[in-house]
């Protein structure tokens, strides 16, 4: 292991990969052709205490890191089944909330979302802001002691799985009249709230969804913890959002390679194995070096999100999640090129894999706003939009 790792750690990995292998990608492929959901798969990794691991222990978590989530999300992806859920519900909401929430929210909200009982969404992204989060014009007002939301959002992952929607909204700020960012908590079953789904060409069990809320009445501790504090919360959450996609990718990254591996190992067509030549075995070895720097990467940001540097974190999570879906882009299509015409079907799951995994270079965040962000901020170049 090239990971410089805690033994914990690496129990961690070994213990959720074999609950991982137990069901494997043809179940997980086999649910989502058929439009079915993992969700038996959800609750035994969250039965187990592995979707709470980072979570306080007081609510119900095992008291580790967001490293220690992202082992859990990677070892997953590693053994065919990626669970986008676990970069949102637990990752965002879970850590947004476990530092943030007042005493009332954690004990409300926690436990559930450490056992899985649970889960939540996530919804930042609107149809004419996207990229741009300057310009959400989801909106919160205040309404005596309750909060009306009104406002819409798009791509939002999972929402027919969830109990509650995690909102990045804005408010006005009393004393500038300014609007600034707010997160609230949205019950799916509010009244005035409606979720329409978006048809991809992705096979995965987790489906996306145009949300709408119009006048949604919310209780007034909807809104996450002070309402002075909804931009050093946002930044909060992204920075597990990106460490945990990293960590999504590098795992996917990981299952390819290992498939690849052992069919270039068996497969030949001529006197050797397709292995032993290099047009093969050269991409594929270039490939894991790449995987192995993202996952460095990935572990320098949990640590330093783990050490409570933000700023830190936000820098190294970006890299790390710009790393990874390169070389899980290329792993898979490295993969692919090994099988052959096998590629291409769909008992190898390798096709259905491009486009999944080519969604690490658009989402949470793109390829490009994250080398707007090192130009801007490791090379101090100027801002360019
Ligand atoms: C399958 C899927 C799941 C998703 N799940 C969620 C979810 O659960 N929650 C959520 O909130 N969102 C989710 N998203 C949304 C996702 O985060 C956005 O699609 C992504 O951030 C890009 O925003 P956009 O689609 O509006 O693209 P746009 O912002 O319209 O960008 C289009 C292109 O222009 C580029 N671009 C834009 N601005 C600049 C600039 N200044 N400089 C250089 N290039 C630029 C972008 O990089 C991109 O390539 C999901 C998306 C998908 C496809």
């Amino acid at each position: 292991m090239i990971l410089p790792e805690s033994e914990e750690r690496r129990a961690l990995r070994a213990a959720v990969r074999t609950l991982g292998e137990k069901y494997g990608p043809d179940y997980y492929l086999g649910r989502a052709r058929s439009g079915e959901k993992t969700t038996e798969l959800w609750q035994a990794v969250g039965a187990l205490g592995y979707l709470g691991v980072h979570l306080p222990v007081e609510y119900g978590g095992g008291g580790g890191g967001i490293g220690d989530l992202a082992a859990v999300c990677e070892e997953l992806a590693v053994a065919g089944c990626p669970l986008l859920l676990t970069v949102v519900s637990p990752a965002i909401a879970g850590t947004v909330i476990s530092r943030f929430g007042t005493d009332e929210q954690r004990q409300r909200w926690l436990p559930g979302l450490a056992s899985g009982e649970l889960t939540f969404a996530f919804a930042i992204t609107e149809p004419d802001a996207g990229s741009n989060a300057h310009r959400l014009t989801t909106t919160g007002t205040r309404d005596g002691d309750q909060w009306v939301l009104s406002g819409q959002k798009t791509f939002i992952s999972g929402v027919d799985e969830a109990d509650a929607v995690l909102v990045v909204g804005r408010i006005r700020d009393d004393d500038t009249g300014r609007l600034k960012p707010a997160l609230f908590v949205v019950p799916t079953d509010a009244t005035g709230f409606s979720a329409t789904l978006i048809e991809t060409d992705m096979v995965a069990p987790a489906k996306q969804f145009a949300l709408f809320f119009d006048g949604v009445r919310l209780s007034g501790d909807a809104l996450v913890g002070s309402p002075d504090a909804g931009l050093i919360q946002l930044f909060a959450g992204l920075n597990p959002e990106r460490i945990m996609a990293a960590a999504f990718a590098t795992g996917t990254a990981r299952h390819a390679l290992n498939k690849a591996a052992d069919y270039a190992r068996a497969r030949q067509v001529w006197d050797v194995p397709i292995g032993a030549h290099q047009a093969i075995a050269h991409p594929l070895a270039a490939t894991h070096i790449d995987v192995e720097l993202a996952r460095l990467m990935t572990h320098r940001a949990a640590e330093l999100y783990d050490a409570g540097d933000d700023t830190g974190a936000g820098e190294a999570a970006n890299m790390a999640k710009y790393a990874a879906a390169e070389a899980a882009i290329a792993a898979v299509d490295h993969a692919m090129q090994t099988h052959g015409g096998n590629g291409f079907t769909t008992a190898y799951g390798l096709a259905a894999m491009l486009v999944s995994v080519r969604l690490s270079r658009t989402a949470p965040v793109s390829r490009e706003m994250v080398l707007n962000f090192v130009a801007q901020h490791s090379l101090g170049l100027p801002r360019s939009y």
